[in-house]
């Protein structure tokens, strides 16, 4: 269903507190960054995600991200958190609203 490829874009608004996702099969794909802040991809949120714990109480916007190729993405926070890879298919999973399932596996 999802795939590891790369995005072809990915940009975000901040007026909006959108990031938007234009994938190889030129579908798009939204998530908001406080959604996004809350499915990080690093180990310890995600274990939070796993057992039900809130990973951020408040709204978050985003300072920074960067692409690493094939690898995913990172992205900075402002709150400092800068923590883990999301995967290409986690973000798709994400913007589909299956990322709990996703990390189920
Ligand atoms: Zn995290």
């Amino acid at each position: 269903m999802y795939n590891a490829l790369p995005a072809v874009s990915v940009s975000y608004d901040r007026a909006t507190h959108i990031v938007t996702f234009v994938w190889q099969d030129e579908t798009r794909g939204e998530v908001s960054d406080t959604e996004l802040r809350s499915f990080c991809a690093c180990a310890d949120c995600r274990v939070k995600t796993l057992v039900g714990q809130v990973v951020i109480g408040r709204d978050c916007t985003i300072e920074s991200i960067e692409a690493l190729g094939t690898a995913g993405l990172t992205v900075r926070y402002c709150d400092g958190h800068d923590k883990g890879i999301y995967p290409w298919e986690y973000l798709q999973a994400i913007c589909a609203g299956d990322a709990k399932e996703y990390l189920r596996g």
